[in-house]
């Protein structure tokens, strides 16, 4: 399925309308695979839409999330990374190129505890790993 079918399909599932902004953010978060922020979305975007005004930009960005269709990831500086992976799926970062990519949620498996000491119930999760991808290990040598 190409990427333009994948996107009309996503959007058309939960309801919502598919603007040129929100078709612009979708097709470069899927094509991206970078869990980029949203000011490098927004000067990203920018480059090939002009007028797309980064409070435009801001908005779809909410309207995607609130909708489903596209995940915060979070890291420790609290600035959120856009990701429009749905599949279940763990992180891993580099912390010497700061890269965050995705781990297949099979290459974990499932944590043992589905209940907590406490009684809680854990409904979902996801892991970041970090250390030093391979690309920065090669560097190193
Ligand atoms: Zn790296
Ligand atoms: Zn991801």
């Amino acid at each position: 399925m190409n990427i333009r079918t994948q996107i009309e399909e996503r959007v058309r599932a939960v309801g919502l309308k598919l603007t040129p902004q929100r078709y612009a953010i979708l097709d470069f978060l899927v094509r991206s695979r970078e869990h980029p922020t949203a000011d490098k979305i927004s000067l990203a975007l920018n480059r090939r839409f002009p007028r797309a005004s980064r409070a435009t930009i801001y908005n779809t960005l909410n309207a995607l999330r609130d909708a489903g269709l596209v995940h915060e990831v979070y890291l420790d500086d609290a600035v959120a990374r856009f990701d429009a992976n749905l599949d279940r799926h763990h992180h891993f970062v580099c912390r010497v190129c700061d890269k965050l990519e995705d781990v297949p949620f099979e290459e974990v498996g499932e944590l043992p505890a589905r209940k907590l000491e406490r009684g809680h119930r854990v409904e979902n999760y996801e892991i970041v790993m970090r250390g030093v991808c391979a690309a920065c290990q090669r560097r190193e040598k």
